[in-house]
């Protein structure tokens, strides 16, 4: 009888165009696909784990059409695989790299102790176009400003190549499996997730409709339209991307095909994937990125680091009596994702404004995106605070009046997200109401706020506090 290949699922919730699976399919051996709910699992924050469940639930669904079950168990990686290959007796196991160091670490563990046992132990790319490591400038180990990792990694082709599958073979006997149902990964989300769960847009056909969508009608319009949050002018991709429910080369090189097309503008696209890689980039040089200031002299700046101080509530409730920063919050309890220029001005405004620690905004956005990615979501606070690399300075003070008038002029993004203007009637602005906890006693009757800072005398504190700075 031919031994199994236990092919392990982790960010790449999809069947094509993935390398892992790929050669586990190609090896003619029967394919386990095995997820473990791990530590790492576990420390989720509420809705990207709701988010992987549902990609999880998509994706055996899948398998299930090549008639394959996905195995669910939970514990630790290494006790899991172990018992898994005892019960089966496969020899070979294969996974995505996920590139982040915590989960590096661990994975390197398990590849040493399963090759000491005698197995084919074999990661894969696949989560991003260019591994960190194999993107370097000619004087230094890793690149610490954006604009030249772009011009480099633009010259070189992304590792991998697009793959279709049509068919997997599977084992007879299945091995014992947990129901993913049964661990319940929604819970965080209580009653917001009947309503998030309208803005999904759910594995891996669906991520290819959206990137055909973008590049046929908007692709050609993005360098202008991406800035405009009332628009539907990105691709919306980083919901799928984070889960790996569509693999970046496959929007790589639709990208390059609309350039050849004559949509220059697709260039920009390009540009924001490769943001991404250089997220992954940083921290794979500098894990501290995640979760200490990358500047270590941001140490001793006087963050507020208190997370239930009233004015932080406010933030986090979309209600500051600032339209931009509080529409951006609301689209984020509703959707689970906000516009890349709210994530912008909404930082700006806690860390600047507030001046509160950038890792109590993270940590929120942690909780409640479902595009929630790591290395993105620690680089964006980071660079809006200033104690990232290639931040912006922290004396750039994005004022959110200015930004509303110059972005959102005729006021469409904040009427649909605030229902104390014009957005009374507004399906999405009154959604947040049934989206929050009850415990937070908001209606949709309330007054809008004021102003819980006055924005010139905020801006006038911060950059005393940082013209005081001891660095
Ligand atoms: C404070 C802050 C926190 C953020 N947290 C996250 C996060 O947790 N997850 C996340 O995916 N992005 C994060 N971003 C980056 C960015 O806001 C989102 O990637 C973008 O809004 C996703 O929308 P889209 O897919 O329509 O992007 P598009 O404009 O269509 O761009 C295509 C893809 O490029 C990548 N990309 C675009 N902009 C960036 C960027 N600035 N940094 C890294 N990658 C980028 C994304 O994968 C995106 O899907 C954050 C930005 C800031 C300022």
């Amino acid at each position: 009888m031919t031994k199994p290949i236990i092919y392990w699922i982790r960010r790449d919730l999809r069947i094509q165009n993935n390398p892992a699976l790929k050669f586990a399919i190609e090896s003619n051996q029967p394919v386990i696909p095995v997820f473990i709910k791990d530590e790492f699992v576990d420390k989720l924050g509420a809705a990207p784990k709701w988010r992987l469940s549902l990609g999880l639930g998509y994706l055996a669904k899948k398998f299930k059409k090549y008639g394959i079950d996905i195995i669910f168990k939970s514990g630790s990686a290494e006790t899991v695989l172990t018992e898994l290959i005892n019960e089966t007796e496969a020899n070979k196991v294969v996974w995505g790299r996920t590139y982040l160091p915590p989960v590096n670490n661990r994975d390197a563990k398990i590849k040493s102790l399963l090759k000491e046992k005698g197995l084919f132990v074999k990661s894969f790319p696949g989560h991003l176009l260019f591994e960190p490591w194999t993107v370097s400038p000619k004087s230094s180990e890793f690149f610490k400003v954006y604009t030249p990792f772009w011009k480099v990694t633009r010259m070189k082709n992304p590792v991998g190549s697009e793959t279709k599958v049509s068919t997997i073979l599977g084992v007879e006997q299945q091995p014992k499996s947990e129901k993913l149902e049964d661990w319940h990964l929604e819970d965080g989300m209580s009653r917001g997730s009947s309503i998030v769960r309208r803005f999904v847009r759910l594995g891996e056909e669906a991520a290819r409709e959206r990137l055909d969508y973008f590049i046929s009608n908007n692709v050609m319009n993005y360098s202008v339209n991406r800035d405009i949050p009332s628009l539907d002018g990105t691709s919306g991709l980083s919901e799928n991307l984070s889960l790996g429910e569509i693999s970046p080369i496959e929007c790589w090189n639709a990208g390059i095909q609309a350039m050849q097309a004559g949509h220059d503008a697709a260039e920009i696209f390009l540009k924001e994937l490769v943001w991404r890689e250089f997220a992954y980039h940083l921290a794979h040089h500098t894990p501290h990125i995640l979760n200490s200031n990358w500047r270590q002299e941001w140490n001793s700046f006087p963050w507020n680091t208190n997370d239930r101080d009233e004015k932080v509530i406010r933030w986090q409730q979309g209600r500051t009596g600032i339209p931009f920063v509080d529409a951006a919050m609301r689209e984020l309890y509703v959707t689970g994702r906000m516009h890349n220029r709210g994530r912008m001005i909404v930082a700006s405004f806690l860390t600047k404004h507030l001046m509160t620690h950038w890792k109590i905004g993270l940590k929120w956005f942690e909780n409640c995106l479902i595009d929630w990615d790591p290395a993105s979501n620690a680089m964006g606070w980071q660079w809006s605070a200033g104690s990232g690399p290639d931040a912006t300075p922290y004396f750039r003070v994005f004022n959110p009046n200015t930004q509303l008038e110059k972005f959102d002029g005729k006021y469409e993004y904040r009427d649909r997200w605030l229902a104390e203007f014009r957005g009374k009637n507004s399906k999405n602005a009154l959604s947040f109401f049934d989206a929050i906890p009850k415990s937070w006693k908001l209606s949709e009757q309330l007054e809008y706020p004021e102003p819980i800072v006055d924005l010139s005398e905020g801006r006038i504190k911060a950059l005393e506090a940082y013209k005081n700075r001891e660095f």
